[in-house]
């Protein structure tokens, strides 16, 4: 059985480029991924996609046929794609037995995915039928503020409980900024207290309130610090991806068996 890696984040924080990294690492150590580009409005796909959107669906047209802007254009779009995702779970069935995984890069905006009624029958239909685990891609650089960090984390926090699926932070862009701040302030609940002590731009006691159930959230976390552009850190993740693995096939699977 493949391992689906379902990549998401927020716009610009690196998936396409995660994507492409991963396939050329996978690639160097003969394991063969087969790619899912859901993205409609993306101009340049830098990685050779099995399946594309783009192919079935012109995100332009959709914005002028139902007078759309960017936005729902996108989300449009990925309806109209999930009426044949049956036809793609075949194509993916058909390969199954000579993969090791299946990637899927999402829209750039990260909600179209996480809060559509399309991308839960996508995550859910994957999830049914293959291990499936959720690479939630982190901006490092772009949070490195104890205001931001804390947001992103709810944000991950959210989709976590949503899905139920095992989930990996990935602190993408180390290159510019390394994650040890991250690993710290998720490690060190003090630590956090302090930085946020010293972030004179929020309102601190609602934030210390919120860090407490942030808690509980990092204490049963998988996470990775990569570089998508020097491939820093790869091996970590996909050992990351084979334990996140393991908990789809304890914690996920019987509880979706116990729900059917
Ligand atoms: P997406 O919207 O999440 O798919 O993000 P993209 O993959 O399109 O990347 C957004 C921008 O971040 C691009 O300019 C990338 O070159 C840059 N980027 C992505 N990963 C890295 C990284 O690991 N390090 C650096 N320095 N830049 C990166
Ligand atoms: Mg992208």
């Amino acid at each position: 059985q493949p391992v689906v890696i379902l990549c998401i984040g927020m716009a610009g924080s690196g998936k396409t480029t995660f994507m492409q990294r991963l396939n050329a690492h996978l690639h160097t150590q003969r394991r063969t991924p087969y790619i899912l580009n859901l993205d409609p409005a993306v101009t340049k796909v830098p990685y050779g996609a099995n399946i594309d959107i783009r192919d079935t669906i012109d995100y332009k047209q959709v914005m002028r046929e139902y007078q759309l802007g960017p936005n729902g254009a996108i989300l449009t779009s990925l309806n109209l794609f999930t009426t044949k995702f049956d036809q793609v779970l075949e194509f993916v069935n058909k390969r199954a037995d000579s993969l090791d995984y299946v990637m899927v890069d999402t829209p750039g905006q990260i909600e179209i995915f996480t809060w559509s009624a399309s991308g839960a029958i996508i995550t859910d239909s994957l999830a049914a039928t293959y291990p499936t685990v959720l690479a939630y891609i982190v901006d490092t650089p772009r949070t490195a503020s104890p205001a931001t960090f804390m947001s992103n984390m709810l944000y991950a926090c959210s989709i976590l409980y949503k899905t139920k699926l095992p989930f990996i932070l990935v602190f993408n862009k180390t290159d510019v900024t390394p994650h040890d701040f991250a690993v710290e302030w998720m490690t060190d609940f003090e630590a956090f207290q302090m930085a946020l002590a010293n972030d004179e731009t929020y309102m601190s006691s609602l934030m210390n309130s919120m860090s407490l159930v942030l808690d509980e959230f990092y204490a049963n976390l998988k996470y990775a610090g990569v570089s998508a552009v020097t491939g820093a850190g790869f091996d970590e993740f996909l050992e990351r991806v084979q334990e996140a693995t393991e908990e789809y096939y304890t914690e996920y699977k019987p509880e979706l068996e116990r729900v059917i």
